[in-house]
């Protein structure tokens, strides 16, 4: 059927037939192209860089008050003399010293406590971790109270150390709970969980605390990390001494990038201009490297952090800005 009515057409007209014949060629082609899953439209598409760039995702955020810090204090510690701990809570509260806590006792009580285990008081700590840990010492801290406290193990434990590298235990393991327990809303901060290390004879890194944890009624638990602010932020990154210092290398980038030094920015009330264009306040805190230098406005002109060229996956304001609802 088909092909007498070829022929026919051939008969009539040869270039008519040869352009009806190409063109059935060129559909079924591009029929066959598509059935495959040849788009042809993408293959042809250009990957230049003058492609506008999605800004990185804004993290939705729930502002929480943490009514628990605890910082070390000043002077020397170890694990024979003690450790200085300062406290400094909102409201009352009692601070745990768990001195040699098993580290895989305490990583399954905080998974436990994600898993429907309230952990809010101290008892609710002592039995949770059922002795896996050499001491503990109780203070109850009220809610203007700075003073430094002494954790010690008592010279009647015989404890000098905790043993060699790789351990088993983590040497100080500080707790902060309320001391009232009272109604709490799910996001409400209940406890928080702070790793200390304190050097002994085995290995004498100094005292630093290694691992903040914070607890919420709810059963969730946030790792607390240092943020690095370009200058000095009025409080506002809460860890005094997470502020990195930052110097151009050359002279070159001393246009583009400001001296950093913490002294020189503290000093006048503008000393946290976006590293970009040097006009308004540092607002933006970019995930996950947690460089703190740009307005809310350069943000979404950068996929990599100014500073340390890292993707920015995500940003988080530091203050509510007008134009957030
Ligand atoms: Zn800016
Ligand atoms: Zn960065």
């Amino acid at each position: 059927m088909a092909g007498v009515f070829l022929a026919t057409l051939y008969e009539y007209s040869p270039l008519f037939y040869i352009s009806v014949v190409s063109l059935c060629f060129v559909v079924t082609a591009a029929m066959v192209l598509g059935w495959f899953g040849f788009d042809v439209p993408v293959i042809l598409r250009s990957y230049d860089e003058q492609e506008p760039s999605l800004p990185a995702a804004e993290k939705q955020m729930v502002q929480v008050t943490n009514p628990f810090a605890l910082e070390l204090g000043s002077g020397s510690a170890s694990v024979t003399d003690g450790v200085l701990v300062r406290p400094c809570c909102l409201e009352s509260c009692v601070l745990s010293c768990f001195w040699g806590c098993e580290v895989s006792t305490l990583q399954g009580v905080l998974h436990a406590h994600q898993h429907g285990m309230m952990l809010s008081t101290h008892q609710h700590f002592q039995e949770a971790l059922n002795l896996h840990y050499y001491y503990c010492q109780k203070f109850h801290i009220s809610s203007e109270d700075r003073a430094e406290r002494h954790a010690q193990i008592p010279a009647d434990q015989g404890i000098t150390d905790f043993g060699p590298l790789p351990r088993q235990r983590y040497p100080l393991v500080a707790v902060l709970t309320l001391e009232e327990a009272q109604e709490r809303h799910v996001n409400d901060i209940v406890a928080s969980v702070i790793v200390i290390h304190v050097p002994d004879d085995k290995y004498k890194l100094s005292a630093r605390i290694l691992f903040q944890y914070l607890l919420t009624s709810q059963g969730s638990m946030y790792e607390l990390k240092p943020l690095f602010m370009s200058a000095d932020s009025g409080g506002m990154s809460g860890s005094a001494d997470s502020g990195h210092t930052f110097t151009p290398s050359d002279t070159q980038s001393e246009d583009q990038i400001p001296v950093m030094e913490e002294e020189d920015w503290s000093e006048g009330t503008e000393g946290r201009d976006c590293v970009v264009c040097q006009n308004a306040a540092v607002n933006r805190v970019l995930l996950p490297c947690r460089h703190a230098c740009m307005c809310d406005s350069c943000v979404s002109f950068f996929q990599h952090c100014p500073i340390c060229r890292a993707f920015v996956q995500e940003s988080f304001a530091l203050t509510q800005s007008n134009d957030c609802q």
